[in-house]
């Protein structure tokens, strides 16, 4: 079987279970993928409720934001501005950043209805849509999707990043994270925790991501590998920014 990505067949099967062979591991990129060819073109959506209200999660995206927070002021060069959060939208990042005067738009599948409620509440627009099936025609000068990417299949990512490309200002910044498929290296027991059939279908390293990427016409300003990150479920991740790759430096 050959990778999805790079067609390379150099790959290994990795089992997450015992007795279950759920993965493969392709040694040309450095991506996981479902081991069976009849998932990988399927995108996965469901979140549970307690990633939206739960009091750690909460606390650990607000903390995520406020280190994002320096590198996005640089960039877009104003302190506030118009934030979109694609796929997952977390009231902590959203409410907080109504209430210090960015316009916040989320847009999210989610079946969680007590979620629209406090987004609306605090201000926040909410669109109950299909990031891959929607008509939202704006520019943001902030486009953030944490922990979403490896929910999506190959293909229907490539189309996300470049409505991602399309939802972004020319001064604007996109700014993805998600877990690292570099983590096999190390054998690092948090590889297991992300490689889950029924959450993640499609695990890239950072270089595999950034190739994508690139395809679908974003330029990378900026990257960390955070393994050492003591943040729960912001531990074992890739983080990268981007611009559009045909605006001028
Ligand atoms: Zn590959």
């Amino acid at each position: 079987m050959n990778c999805p990505l790079c067609k390379s067949s150099d790959t290994e099967s990795f089992e997450v279970r015992e007795d279950a062979l759920y993965y493969r591991y392709c040694v040309g990129c450095g991506s996981f993928y479902l081991n069976d060819t009849s998932q990988q073109d399927r995108t996965i959506y469901e979140r549970p409720a307690e990633m939206y209200f739960g009091q750690e999660y909460q606390e650990r995206y607000q903390e995520l934001f406020n280190y994002f927070r320096k590198t996005i002021e640089f960039n877009i060069g104003k302190e506030k501005g118009s934030f979109l959060e694609i796929g997952f939208c977390n009231p902590a990042i959203l409410t907080m950043l109504a209430k210090e005067g960015w316009q916040t738009t989320g847009i999210d599948l989610t079946t969680c209805e007590e979620l629209e409620t406090i987004l609306n509440k605090a201000n926040v627009r909410f669109i109950h849509d299909d990031v891959l099936n929607t008509n939202l025609d704006e520019q943001f000068d902030v486009v953030w999707a944490t922990h979403v990417v490896e929910h999506f299949c190959l293909r229907d990512l490539e189309f996300l990043l470049e409505q991602m490309r399309n939802w972004v200002s020319d001064t604007g910044i996109i700014i993805i994270t998600s877990p690292d498929a570099g983590l096999r290296f190390t054998n690092h027991p948090l590889l297991l925790n992300f490689l889950k059939p029924a959450e993640h279908h499609f695990v890239c390293s950072e270089s595999a991501f950034l190739n994508i990427a690139r395809r679908c016409g974003l330029r990378r300003i900026w990257s960390q590998i955070a393994h050492q990150d003591q943040g729960f479920q912001t531990k074992g991740e890739w983080r990268m920014a981007f611009r559009k790759s045909d605006v001028p430096r």
